[in-house]
């Protein structure tokens, strides 16, 4: 049987079997694999605290050809963020965002960006920066390696150029001017469209820059709804978050 051994977030955990659980890594150059961990629902076991969630570690598996799941034999823990991850004020965020990346990131696809921006988030987290200011730039990178962030800058119908207050079409797929918006409510003021054109060159780690200027909770709504749309599911774990009571 093939071995080998790669650098992995671990994204979830839930039972399979007996004693065994079933792991979802985000690897940085294979994408999602799924895994099982055989045993690890033994009190005792080798693994000891490598599953939890968005632990970074290394991980040793093999797999048979003829099978999906993948099987770790064993792990070391590389950075452990439980500390951040698991604080009361910050559990549900990350519950959002594990929750995205399972449901949205295709399982082949492989490009690094992804587990670097997850690495970015999890790094500024335990630097103390805000988790909405987080989430709200996850959220918006997510959208942009997968492809579907719009142009923020210029209207989708006349395609006028650096507008400064724009209107979500109904479709999520660009944003229109005010001479070309019909019904569509999602709005977008000059503050909400610069801080999304400035995700792109900045890292969240100098988003205090922002704290005055836009409302995060606002654009939280519409990029979560916008993935929603996108892919054909519902987020569950925003029912616990404050900025969608
Ligand atoms: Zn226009």
């Amino acid at each position: 049987m093939p071995y080998t051994s790669t650098k992995a977030f671990v994204l979830g955990v839930m039972p399979l079997k007996e004693q065994d659980k079933l792991v979802h890594l985000l690897t940085a150059d294979r994408g999602i694999l799924k895994a099982m961990a055989p045993g690890s629902l033994k009190v005792r076991n080798r693994f000891g605290a490598l599953f939890e969630l968005f632990t970074e570690g290394d991980f040793v598996y093999y797999w048979r050809e003829e099978k999906e799941l993948i099987t770790i034999s064993k792990g070391e823990i590389l950075n452990s963020y439980f500390f951040t991850v698991s604080r009361p004020e910050n559990i549900f965020y990350f519950y959002l965002v594990a929750e995205v990346l399972l449901k949205f990131v295709p399982f082949q696809h492989k490009d690094k960006r992804v587990y670097r921006l997850l690495h970015t988030i999890l790094e500024n987290g335990a630097g103390g920066i805000e988790m909405d200011m987080l989430l709200l730039y996850f959220l918006i990178w997510i959208l942009r390696i997968e492809g579907m962030m719009f142009n923020p800058w210029n209207c989708a119908n006349c395609f006028r150029k650096k507008i400064d207050e724009a209107w979500l079409k109904n479709d999520f797929r660009g944003i229109l001017c005010r001479s070309c918006k019909t019904n569509e409510q999602l709005f977008l003021n000059k503050e909400d469209l610069s801080y999304i054109r400035w995700t792109r060159e900045n890292t969240p780690k100098d988003c205090a820059l922002w704290q005055d200027k836009i409302d995060p909770a606002h654009l939280i709504r519409i990029f979560k709804r916008k993935i929603e749309y996108h892919g054909e599911f519902a987020l569950k774990s925003s029912l616990y978050l404050e900025e969608f009571r």
